[in-house]
């Protein structure tokens, strides 16, 4: 079991607010009381299965995570950054019936979701899971919402998912290591995916690229990536 006191977090301050990175790959702004995650690509791998791919499903695991955080945080509202859903085809009866069961238990919860390009593709999630869906962008307090990050350069202030980032670490000899990040890149900060089985992209870094990597319980500053 994991150690509450073992698990480390990162806080930065974005126009103005504090946010907390967190190593369950999501974000606490408490002074919203939100927790935000992005690309949880729900039913992607059904996607697999459908095509006779017997990979695991990591439904549970997800929503696991989830239930942990809202148990330590009891958030008022949970926003996820786009891709609640990978595709058309993953929208299998056994996954929903699991993400249903799951929002029964925190119906107090809002939930929104800024839609992604999966969703457009995967349709808005069915209406019992009483999910509020907006198009990109969308605001709260001075913060904007979006799925797909602004291209630079941008003073735009806000928090955005899509990229999956990923930071590749190298140690001595050929020891290298691939590990999820939060990005903050000009006022821009990414999300690294919520789900544990998609891609993610390893990052062409800029200077002033602020790099946040996630290992195991701790979310670690990165000052010299690779
Ligand atoms: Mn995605």
């Amino acid at each position: 079991m994991e150690n509450a006191s073992d698990r480390k977090c990162v806080e930065v301050v974005l126009g103005n607010e504090l946010l907390h990175l967190l190593p369950e790959r999501a974000v606490w702004w408490d002074h919203q009381k939100t927790l935000l995650i992005a690309d949880t690509h729900f039913g992607k791998e059904a996607t697999f299965r459908f095509s006779s791919i017997p990979v695991p499903d990591q439904t549970h695991e997800s929503l696991s995570r989830l239930t942990g955080l809202i148990k330590r945080l009891n958030p008022q509202k949970l926003i996820v950054l786009g891709d609640l859903l990978h595709a058309r085809r993953g929208r299998s009866e056994t996954v929903f019936e699991e993400i249903a069961s799951w929002r029964e238990s925190h119906a107090a919860l809002e939930i929104v979701l800024v839609r992604g390009n999966h969703d457009d593709a995967a349709g808005d999630p069915p209406s019992e899971w009483r999910i509020h869906c907006v198009d990109e962008p969308s605001v709260l307090g001075p913060l904007g919402l979006r799925h797909i990050p602004l291209s630079e350069p941008t003073e735009a202030v806000c928090l955005a998912g899509h990229l999956h980032p990923v930071v590749r670490l190298s140690g001595r000899g050929r020891d290298s290591l691939r590990l999820p990040c939060f990005l903050l890149r000009s006022h821009q900060l990414i999300l690294p995916a919520f789900s544990p089985f998609v891609d993610g992209k390893s990052l062409t870094l800029q200077d002033t690229d602020h790099v946040f990597a996630v290992a195991e319980n701790q979310v670690i500053p990165v000052c010299c990536p690779v």
